[in-house]
């Protein structure tokens, strides 16, 4: 099994970059805002029970936010290994997730930090568009779609998130950098840590994830 996390701050670039390295590496990307989001807009009962929690730009607690991210990762198209974008989340989450990966005799492979200042942050999540059907990530002056409103890669119809509003962005960065620190200080002694560049164009930002995944022999480099 080949699990990635993709650890960075909202913004930072995860889902922009963990939907090309799903299509590049052929593995799902699991991503549990998308999870969420997707219960909230069902309505179904672990819906009803984060959404508050997402308004306020807030963590789901740990407990209803492991158990969904396991189950997720039982699926058939998950028996390779994954993507993860957006968990874990804090100390606790990276080592519920070490604790159910060594049951299935694996572990995680690499965690790829993409690092971008704050106030830049602040500049993408104000103009950030997402497609409904699967989260395709755009920005209104960065990455526009070609055509306004209307996702280039499955035609769905592009909405802004209720939680990228300027108060609950300043909520969510407040809310998530300690857990951010935290993943970060879980993995770097175990020598998976990756730091990458995030202030970079999406392509440049690829180059330097796939190098850190699949790092070229020195003779091709
Ligand atoms: P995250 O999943 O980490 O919250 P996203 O992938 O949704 O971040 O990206 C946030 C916003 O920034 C989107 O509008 C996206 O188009 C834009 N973006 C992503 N990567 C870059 C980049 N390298 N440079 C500039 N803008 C970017
Ligand atoms: P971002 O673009 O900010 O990285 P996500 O789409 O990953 O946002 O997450 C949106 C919201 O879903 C978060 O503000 C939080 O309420 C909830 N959420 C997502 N992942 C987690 C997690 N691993 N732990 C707790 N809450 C989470």
């Amino acid at each position: 099994m080949r699990i990635l996390v993709l650890l960075g701050a909202p913004g930072a670039g995860k889902g922009t970059q963990a939907h090309i390295l799903a299509r590049h590496l052929g593995l799902p990307r699991i991503a549990t805002g998308d999870l969420f989001r997707a219960a909230v807009r069902a309505g179904t009962p672990l819906g009803l029970e984060v959404k508050e929690f997402m308004e306020r730009g807030e963590f789901v607690p740990d407990e209803t936010t492991v158990r969904m991210l396991l189950e997720r990762l039982d699926a058939p198209d998950a028996s390779h290994g994954a993507i993860l974008d957006g968990f874990p989340r804090n100390r606790a989450q990276a080592s519920a997730l070490d604790e159910s990966l060594a049951k299935r005799g694996s572990r995680v492979e690499l965690a790829l930090y993409i690092a971008v200042p704050e106030d830049e942050l602040l500049a993408r999540l104000s103009g950030r568009w997402v497609c409904q059907a699967h989260g395709h990530t755009y920005h209104e002056v960065a990455y526009p779609p070609r055509v306004p409103g209307v996702c280039d890669v499955d035609g769905s119809p592009l909405v802004q998130r209720d939680d990228d509003r300027p108060e609950v962005v300043r909520a969510r960065l407040e809310n998530q950098l300690g857990g951010l620190r935290e993943v970060v200080d879980y993995y770097r002694p175990l020598g998976i840590l990756r730091v990458i560049d995030g202030r970079r164009p999406i392509a440049a930002v690829t180059a330097d994830l796939l190098d850190a995944i699949e790092p070229k022999p020195y003779w091709r480099a």
